[in-house]
């Protein structure tokens, strides 16, 4: 199911490019053997709004750890897609998060989710004041915003 738009704190919008909403749809876990998966989200923010665009989501590399309970993305294949797609896009898309998936309906974050966002914020490279977190359940996708000063928010979908 493809995620929709999404209403951020300060009335801003998130909106998911095709590619963004594919990559969800194919790691959507719908049976029992299927593993989380995740990777990092890539996007902009439009110019003179709140908007926020996902342009790009990266899909699992081979050297993460995937379980049917667990995800741990390895840092170094997501740096390179961040920097390729900041060089190529010369400089307006970033790195704007993290996704991964839940073998739940309507997803909700674990506690180590919970840590793992705020260890990113405090260790990631990134020049907005917040973090996009989504998380793809099995019949929906949910989506957070940690901003820099540590308030987390579950953003509604409009
Ligand atoms: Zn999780």
């Amino acid at each position: 199911m493809p995620p929709p738009v999404f209403v951020r704190g300060n009335g801003g919008l998130v909106a998911f490019s095709d590619q963004a909403i594919s990559v969800f749809g194919q790691y959507v876990q719908r049976r029992a053997r299927d593993r989380e998966a995740g990777g990092v989200l890539l996007g902009r923010r439009v110019i003179q709004s709140n908007d926020v665009v996902i342009d790009e989501a990266t899909e699992p590399a081979p050297d993460d750890s995937r379980a049917r309970f667990r995800f741990f993305r390895r840092a170094e294949p997501a740096q390179k897609a961040v920097d390729r797609v900041w060089a190529n896009s010369d400089g307006t898309v970033n790195y704007l998060g993290e996704w991964h998936s839940h073998p739940e309906d309507v997803p909700t974050p674990s506690g180590l989710d919970l840590s793992s966002w705020r260890e990113t914020l405090v260790q990631a490279r990134f020049e907005q004041d917040f973090l996009l977190f989504v998380i793809v359940g099995r019949t929906a996708t949910k989506v957070w915003e940690l901003s820099s000063d540590g308030s987390l928010v579950a953003l509604s979908t409009r």
